[in-house]
């Protein structure tokens, strides 16, 4: 827990640094912050009062960021990624949100849902799902419920133990980008022997049987990116889509919000 919460202390004096002094960027750096600029002044930013008064999911936008490869940005070098420097990353997040908030959003919640995989995935998980959202693929993360938002801990949602996997059930709710995702981190309380053991992430890929999108939210900005619940019906999962210990989720949901929020700032 300490890890974690220096860690988010970390990525809170980034954006402090970020916020109050300036930013450093190397030259490289630079060019690609400048390019981004480009791309939302001629093609993000025209589109963006449509995108939000028709509620449309602004996938142009999507696949102009996805030609520039910017999800690179956020995986690791020894699984195809080009990671930058923190101000860079907020620069980009910041050209793209002021252009149209929508995008912005959708693009950072892939960043969210890698997250646990780049930090506590095994090198099979990392090798399975960084390469498709490298390709483009957009990944969502779902940690609230309608009876567990702040208090993440009070969350319903279980993963039962089967001999070779877990099956899954429960209603995750205000999952961004949930019903379009194609990777969901997904947190939920395992169950074995019918005892809760904790808090624990599975990576479920949105083909998965039992695995839906449910109401979609109407909502009063960001209108261009979803906003849905997850719903988990006997939706069988194979051990090895399970990330970290059985029930040692805990610290993984911590690193997770840290991460996220200056993003979300
Ligand atoms: C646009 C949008 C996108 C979202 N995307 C995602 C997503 O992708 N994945 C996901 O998992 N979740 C997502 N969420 C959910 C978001 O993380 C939750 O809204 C958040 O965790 C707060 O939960 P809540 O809305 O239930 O509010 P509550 O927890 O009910 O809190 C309501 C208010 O009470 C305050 N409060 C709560 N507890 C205390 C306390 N103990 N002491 C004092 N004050 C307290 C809070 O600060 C808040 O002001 C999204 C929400 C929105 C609006």
């Amino acid at each position: 827990m300490e890890a974690s919460l220096s860690h988010g202390s970390r990525e809170m004096g980034h954006m402090k640094d970020f916020l109050l002094k300036g930013v450093a960027l190397s030259e490289d750096e630079s060019l690609l912050v400048e390019t981004v600029r480009d791309l939302c002044r001629n093609e993000i930013a025209p589109r963006a009062a449509e995108v939000d008064r028709e509620e449309k999911f602004p996938w142009d936008n999507i696949a102009k960021i996805n030609e520039m490869g910017l999800n690179g940005l956020f995986i690791p070098e020894k699984y195809g990624g080009n990671p930058i420097s923190k101000n860079a990353w907020f620069m980009i997040l910041k050209e793209i949100s002021k252009a149209c908030p929508s995008t912005g959003i959708i693009f950072a919640t892939t960043s969210h849902g890698c997250h646990p995989i780049v930090q506590f995935g095994t090198p099979e998980q990392k090798k399975r799902f960084l390469p498709p959202i490298l390709k483009g693929a957009l990944a969502a993360i779902s940690i609230t419920e309608s009876d567990a938002g702040s208090d993440a801990k009070a969350m319903r949602a279980q993963a039962i133990k089967k001999s070779d996997g877990y099956v899954l059930n429960g209603t995750k709710s205000f999952v961004t980008t949930g019903d379009v995702a194609d990777i969901l981190t997904v947190f939920v309380k395992v169950k074995e022997e019918n005892e809760i053991v904790g808090l624990t992430p599975f990576i479920l890929t949105k083909d998965m049987a039992g695995l839906r999108a449910g109401k979609i939210e109407k909502k009063m900005g960001l209108r261009g990116s979803s906003t849905s619940e997850v719903i988990l019906e006997d939706c069988y999962v194979p051990a090895d889509h399970l990330l970290g210990a059985p029930g040692g989720g805990f610290k993984i949901l911590l690193s997770s919000l840290n991460s996220s929020r200056p993003n979300i700032a």
